[in-house]
């Protein structure tokens, strides 16, 4: 199989993690027989400081012209003090998204078995299981309304719109993804608050009735979920949430799982194409030292190989081989180890070929 994967590391620990992530995409290659083109092209701090743009034009057209986007992070203080519409976060993430499509965040999270001791959460909680999904709205809700400022600075107002077309793509993603893992939704809102909400709560119901009679679905107040992730996580298959909760929520359970560095995620808009990248930022703190968790970036070239080249096999043999990697022993700092970004992500690649020798 012949594909071309836009890559874009971006800044702070953006360009080690990436690096790992493109070396196992490689083993892949070799091991499978597949040609795998990389079109490695600037954006963030990186790319501004470069041309004066967080995402230039051919940024942008690369990835258009790509079949899947990796992406490290974006971000960082010495961007910090740019004008909001020109900062990392918002110029190059909100645009990307918005302009490639990108409507559906799916972000799954899970406490690896020989990584139980690293959840801050009691053993008899982790020991019930903990394999969730959360399916974020992407392009819609409090991050694309519109944002003012009164002309006297003294108030401001965040627009949080969504229509019944976007709910509906958004629920069906979820009751796919359902249907597939353990069949069950749980919708997030604020619905005893905001007309939003209740407009979430009719369509998911009605899409569930109408396309998705077998999958089991409920609803929660997301103050209740946030809660609820932390008593007993293992209540939750897939998780249904807006732009902001999904957000949030999804970052909790990271924190369950053990550490940040191990989430992935997928960004689709349904046919196929995606851009994929690490939950987490680009950890400026750490940023140069080498000591960086490549495993969430790994894992996002998992999700890559799965979801927009349909290679189930290749995208099983990587989180074979990250999970061999950490039942070896694999860990860097974050998860209590000394091990270097570029050992963790060599690690996986050994895992990897001893794997394919093994079949
Ligand atoms: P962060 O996720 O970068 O870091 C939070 C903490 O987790 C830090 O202590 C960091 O060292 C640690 N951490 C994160 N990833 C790690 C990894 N792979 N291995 C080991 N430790 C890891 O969040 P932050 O500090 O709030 O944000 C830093 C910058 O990143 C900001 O500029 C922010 O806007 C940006 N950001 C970008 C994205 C993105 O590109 N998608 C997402 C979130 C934040």
């Amino acid at each position: 199989m012949k594909k071309t994967i836009a890559v874009l590391a971006g800044d702070g620990i953006g360009p080690e993690i990436v690096a790992e992530a493109v070396k196992v995409l490689k083993a892949v290659a070799a091991a499978y027989g597949h040609d795998f083109i990389f079109d490695e092209q600037p954006v963030g701090g990186a790319a501004y400081d470069a041309v004066g743009d967080c995402l230039p034009d051919a940024t942008l057209a690369a990835c258009r012209a790509a079949d899947a986007v990796l992406l490290g992070a974006v971000g960082g203080p010495k961007w910090d003090a740019l004008p909001p519409a020109q900062r990392p976060e918002r110029r190059a993430l909100l645009t990307l998204r918005k302009e490639l499509g990108l409507f559906a965040n799916l972000r799954p999270a899970k406490v690896w078995p020989c990584l139980k001791d690293a959840s801050p959460l009691r053993r008899e909680i982790v020991d019930a299981g903990v394999d969730l999904l959360v399916v974020r709205e992407l392009t819609g809700g409090l991050y694309f309304g519109a944002h003012r400022r009164a002309a006297d600075g003294r108030s401001a107002v965040d627009e949080l719109p969504y229509a019944v077309d976007e709910i509906e793509r958004i629920a069906r993603v979820a009751f796919a993804a359902a249907a597939a893992r353990r069949g069950r939704v749980t919708c997030v809102d604020k619905a005893n608050v905001l007309a939003t909400s209740r407009l979430w709560r009719e369509t998911v119901q009605r899409v569930h009735d109408a396309e998705h009679p077998a999958v089991a679905l409920d609803f929660l107040y997301v103050d209740n979920a946030a809660m609820q992730l932390v008593r007993a996580p293992g209540r939750f298959d897939v998780i249904l949430t807006d732009n902001l909760f999904g957000d949030i929520l999804s970052d909790e359970a990271s924190q369950i799982t053990g550490s940040i560095g191990m989430l992935p995620s997928a960004s689709l808009r349904g046919d196929g194409f995606g851009l994929y990248e690490p939950i987490h930022g680009s950890a400026p703190d750490i940023a140069g030292t080498g000591v960086a968790n490549p495993l969430a970036t790994i894992l996002s070239a998992a999700l890559l190989l799965r979801h927009s080249f349909g290679l189930a096999a290749e995208a099983d043999a990587v989180e074979a081989a990250v999970g061999a990697a950490l039942d070896a022993g694999a860990r860097t700092a974050d998860l209590g180890g000394r091990l270097g970004c570029a050992a963790a992500g060599a690690a996986v690649c050994a895992a990897l070929h001893a794997g394919r020798r093994e079949i």
